[in-house]
């Protein structure tokens, strides 16, 4: 990433101090492409009448760079895909299981590994085993597949974040912390019994990616033991988590990430894991502990719904790419180039006057589409306003993360409850883009931010009583100074 300017970032202070060049580049080059459709804007416009300006609606054909999400769209390395060619696709005891039990026990450190198809089913098997009606389990911020496997089973999922990450403008270098004074009270008043395990989410996904400390992992495994209470670690980022320890916390500087890692997972019972982030694979997970009457009853529910124990769920082939990506994802280079990606997008917009969630996380950029578009009530939805603009501008797929996404109609009242935030995810898929990608992108926002006034509000002519961001159709509202114009 050419020039990043910003002096006080503890990352770059590092970099600046070491002899290193001050370009960073994409620690790979590329074997095989796959070719970008481009369109132009007259043809972006259709597009978008013909998806009732609904981003989930456009073909992924029709998309110039897609950053709906990091989930599954990594790019393998040359090694994954011979590791492919090279999985053993027996039922049962396949060499590719021990390649990959082995592997994940080597960065994780827990005895029993379970393998899933993904993260939400080593969710769905581990909440399904411990909870029970009226237990609460708490979490940083819960993903949106933990908190609804956490309900199902008809227990409550508590959000404990430290207050300071409830600011988007605020900057705080370990932002995913969990609140420990809350955690204590939360145990306290509902009594550890029906605390089934506590949950920490690395990093925090649903709070903008921000990663927790090491201080803060020990402190809840002190916090957990003093009260008998399992501690489960939600994996997903763990290398990217690791990348901002070793950088923002005192005391890990010099260590590797292998070790950090090792670190991370010393302090937790068991963990869940989605392959398809940090395992820079397209599918796959899975589901750890250290409890061998646990790890049985999980088995058991496995071969339910998932498969055996030795693939569950998964192609011999997958958990080989799954076992030489864990141990990819965990190279410095990979992760220099990683983070500075991500925070060059974001310190660019962000010092043109883009109003983002500060400091950029590990794998996403979040727009705070509240402060850009003052002039767009937020039931008229400011964030799907500008998703729908970065794709009429430059083809970009963004996802809103607001109203829309969790707003609710009462079906009593019809009012509408919005969200607390209207943000816009730029989420960043690993190894994918370029530089000139994302310096396309940085033009491209930068453009909207340019004419945003201009831009108008929606309303949703039609939507499904569940999850309506993905099939809502939308309707543009006319702005109110265009209404009076038009009607003098
Ligand atoms: C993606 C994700 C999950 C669920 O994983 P899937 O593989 O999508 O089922 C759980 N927790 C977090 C934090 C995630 O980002």
């Amino acid at each position: 990433m050419n020039q990043v300017h910003m002096p006080l970032a503890p990352e770059l202070v590092s970099i600046e101090k070491s002899r290193r060049m001050k370009t960073i580049i994409e620690p790979f080059k590329v074997k095989s492409v796959e070719p970008i459709h481009m369109t132009t804007r007259t043809e972006r416009e259709r597009i978008l009448r013909e998806a009732h300006f609904n981003i989930f609606q456009v073909r992924a054909h029709d998309v110039l760079i897609d950053l709906l999400t990091d989930s599954g769209t990594s790019a393998m390395s040359a090694n994954q895909w011979a590791g492919v060619m090279r999985g053993d696709e027996s039922y049962a005891c396949s060499d590719s299981f021990y390649r990959f039990r082995d592997q994940v026990r080597h960065i994780f450190g827990f005895e029993h590994v379970i393998p899933t198809h993904q993260g939400r089913a080593a969710e769905r098997i581990l909440f399904s085993t411990m909870c029970r009606e009226d237990h609460v389990v708490p979490n940083n911020t819960h993903f949106d597949t933990t908190r609804a496997n956490i309900e199902f089973t008809g227990a409550r999922a508590v959000d404990l974040v430290i207050p300071e990450a409830r600011i988007p403008s605020n900057y705080h270098p370990f932002k995913g912390n969990i609140d420990l004074d809350a955690l204590r009270v939360l145990i306290e008043e509902e009594s550890p019994a029906r605390i089934p395990l506590i949950m920490i989410t690395i990093t925090n996904n649903s709070g903008g990616g921000q990663p927790v400390s090491m201080r803060n992992l020990r402190e809840v495994h002190e916090l957990a033991s003093e009260y008998g209470i399992p501690f489960y670690i939600d994996a997903c980022r763990f290398a990217e988590n690791a990348w901002f320890i070793k950088n923002r916390e005192e005391g890990y500087a010099d260590a590797s990430i292998l070790d950090i890692c090792r670190e991370m997972f010393s302090y937790a019972d068991g963990c869940t894991m989605s392959a398809k982030k940090d395992g820079l694979a397209n599918i796959g997970g899975f589901l750890c502990t250290n409890d061998p009457i646990l790890a049985r009853q999980e088995q058991d529910l496995l071969i339910l719904t998932e498969g055996f124990p030795t693939y569950g769920g998964l192609a011999g082939r997958d958990l080989e790419a799954i076992a030489i990506g864990l141990g990819e994802v965990l190279d410095e280079d990979y992760l220099r180039y990683r983070i500075a990606s991500t925070r060059y997008l974001g310190e660019k917009i962000s010092l043109a006057g883009v109003p983002i969630v500060e400091p950029p996380g590990g794998h996403a950029i979040y727009i705070d589409a509240k402060s850009m578009l003052p002039h767009i009530p937020p039931e008229q939805y400011p964030g799907q306003a500008l998703v729908v603009e970065l794709f009429l501008e430059a083809g970009i797929r963004a996802v809103e993360i607001g109203s829309v996404m969790f707003g609710k109609i009462d079906p009593e009242t019809g009012t509408e409850t919005l969200a607390p935030m209207e943000l816009v995810r730029l989420a960043i898929p690993r190894r994918v883009y370029t530089q000139s990608h994302i310096d396309y992108v940085v033009e491209a926002i930068l453009r909207v931010h340019q004419r945003r006034e201009e831009i108008h509000g929606y309303q949703i002519i039609e939507q499904a009583p569940f999850l309506r961001h993905f099939t809502a159709k939308f309707e543009m509202v006319p702005m109110a100074s265009a209404r009076s114009s038009q009607s003098t």
